[in-house]
């Protein structure tokens, strides 16, 4: 049973005796939506869901520990236990009430910090998983596995923030080679090229983008030509997105490519 040392350990019961153990391969960064301190925190997972993480990070980086790393907590659907038994370490952190803020400096500290210590002591590899059971490090919104109905958890700004600076410094921080730099990204090619029915490589990459977001409509596929599988599960990323009507008729528009960060092919 793990402890992390420089979190106040607080805790939750019955989850802590009463949940199975698991093998922690990976580690899941959230916002919790509210601004609260790791004591209120404490108090909700204890009184009112059973949807707790295993830490709790404030703004000012004081850290929490509610549930033992070998012990399954309930914050990240799936990935909480595989059947092969390993199993998410999840981490919420203060936010505001809408996750759209940056997490603070004080904050990106103690995340790279323990990170480092899950390297350390759990063996998670020092990488981005790369599929919702892959081991290493992520954050909530990557895989639909990982959330009932997909989340922006934990906002844009903390999502670029995992990418350029908490995974980077955790990497560092292990002693580890610095990740290679974030893909270049494809530019919006325009509206029109998606109404000529192109067929390119472009094509494949967006799909493959739309996959990795929850938001797949193929029953083959991805492929190099634009289909009406493409239009669907581009329309389900505008959804995801908060677009509805005819904002969300899945022919891609600037706004949600860029979001979508498709990697240049
Ligand atoms: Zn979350």
């Amino acid at each position: 049973m793990a402890w992390y040392p420089n979190a106040k350990r607080m805790e939750v019961q019955p989850e802590g005796n009463a949940q199975p153990a698991i093998r922690p391969t990976q580690m899941i960064f959230h916002s919790l939506a509210a601004p609260w301190t790791g004591r209120r925190t404490y108090e909700y997972w204890r009184d009112s869901t059973n949807l707790e993480s295993h830490f709790y990070v404030e703004f000012g980086g004081d850290a929490f520990q509610y549930i033992g790393t070998q012990t399954r907590a309930d914050a990240n659907m799936y990935a909480n236990k595989r059947g092969d038994g390993t199993g998410a370490v999840s981490v919420e952190t203060a936010s505001n009430l809408k996750h759209t803020d940056a997490w603070t400096s004080s904050q990106i500290a103690a995340l790279i910090k323990l990170g480092a210590w899950m390297h350390k002591t759990h063996g998670v590899p020092l990488r981005i998983c790369r599929s919702h059971s892959d081991p290493g490090f992520g954050t909530h919104r990557m895989f639909s596995q990982w959330s009932p109905g997909g989340t922006a958890c934990p906002g844009d700004a903390r999502q670029r923030q995992f990418r350029e600076l908490v995974f980077p410094g955790i990497v560092k921080a292990a002693g580890g080679k610095p990740p290679k730099p974030s893909p270049k990204l494809a530019p919006f090619p325009g509206a029109e090229f998606f109404k000529s029915s192109p067929r390119s490589p472009l094509i494949t990459a967006m799909g493959r983008r739309l996959v990795a977001e929850g938001c797949g409509r193929y029953a083959e596929g991805p492929g190099p030509q634009w289909s009406d599988a493409d239009r669907r599960s581009y329309a389900a990323w505008q959804r995801k997105r908060g677009f509805s009507g005819a904002d969300a008729d899945g022919w891609p528009g600037r706004k949600t490519w860029d979001a979508l960060r498709v990697p240049a092919v």
